[in-house]
């Protein structure tokens, strides 16, 4: 399976491993043909992926996941197709990062009450952006050192709620986010629902809240969703009337779920995203030059055979 859209990516410039230009080379080589970077709360890789992706031949869109806290819970929104030099959205951004530093010293305290000392450094030395630090890079950090087996055990045994190196966190303002995406011109889509470990309930009021305060879309297909989810994030979509994304959320090789190029299509009866995008269209160059196999409908992702 290989599947040439792919909204949701990270780079060096947040928690990914590799640079924008890598990050985007490895899509092209995967087959990916129109790929999306979403840097948490950072769109200074833009540029520098804009670049590779005309010398690879695939089209760049513009995309940001920023990170806010809705009812006292940290959730992601990705923005798509956003102007990266609004203003608004760039100062709320540049907030965020401050944040993420300040929060990065509390992190520290804590893993050090738990008898690991100097992780603010040892996290640093993971983060080729200092603007953005993340739990990620103290996630390298404690793998590092030997502390924890792998990333994944990191965010099972530290980090998280009732865990040593835990510590609350208020991110941007969540109907902020959603306006700096739409007044820039982009999208605001709702990143991973199926990962925020919310009740019915409360999972269908983020909803239904996303939904009133401006949000378009969801991300049906992930690499953070089981196949499971896939289908009930569709019935959503449809039920609240949002359209639905398909991304990765790759970082890097054995740290992500899912690689890139690698997703299957979204369920049908889902109204893509991209429904109206140029650069989905079937007479854009990137497509209609290397995919005259690939059928183009409105109701499902891209896709080929391997
Ligand atoms: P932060 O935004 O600093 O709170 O860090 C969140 C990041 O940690 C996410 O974007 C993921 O890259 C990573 N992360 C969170 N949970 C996990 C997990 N269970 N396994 C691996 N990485 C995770
Ligand atoms: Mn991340
Ligand atoms: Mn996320
Ligand atoms: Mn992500």
């Amino acid at each position: 399976m290989s599947s040439v859209i792919d909204l949701h990516s990270h780079s060096t410039i947040s928690d990914g491993l590799f640079t924008p230009s890598e990050l985007v080379r490895r899509a092209a080589a995967q087959g990916v043909r129109v790929l999306a970077l979403t840097d948490h709360d950072d769109v200074a890789g833009l540029d520098e992926a804009r670049a590779a992706a005309s010398e690879a031949g695939i089209a760049l869109v513009n995309g940001v996941e920023i990170s806010v806290t809705w009812n006292k819970r940290s959730v992601h929104i990705v923005g798509l197709r956003i102007d990266p030099a609004y203003e608004p959205l760039r100062n709320g951004l540049a907030a965020i990062r401050a944040g993420r530093g300040e929060r990065a010293i509390r992190i520290a305290a804590e893993l050090e009450k738990a008898g690991i000392p100097d992780s603010l450094e040892g996290a640093y030395a993971y983060a080729a952006n200092p603007g953005i630090i993340s739990r990620t890079h103290f996630a390298r950090f404690l793998v590092a050192k030997g502390i924890v087996k792998d990333t994944r055990t990191v965010f099972k045994k530290y980090l998280v709620k009732g865990k040593p190196g835990y510590v609350e966190h208020s991110w941007a303002d969540f109907a902020d986010a959603i306006g700096w995406i739409r007044a820039s011109g982009g999208i605001a889509v709702l990143a991973h629902p199926g990962r925020y470990d919310l009740g019915r309930t409360n999972l269908g009021s983020l909803i239904a809240d996303f939904k009133e305060t401006g949000g378009e879309a969801i991300e049906v297909v992930t690499g953070s969703h089981t196949a499971d989810q896939f289908i009930q994030f569709a019935n959503y979509a449809s039920e609240f009337d949002l359209l639905a994304s398909t991304g990765s959320d790759f970082h890097g090789v054995g740290e992500s779920y899912m690689d890139l190029g690698r997703l299957p299509a979204l369920p049908s009866g889902c109204k893509p995203v991209w429904h109206n995008w140029p650069e989905m269209s079937p007479e854009s160059e990137v497509l209609s030059s290397e995919l005259g196999t690939v059928s183009f409908t409105q109701h499902s992702a891209l896709s080929t055979q391997d």
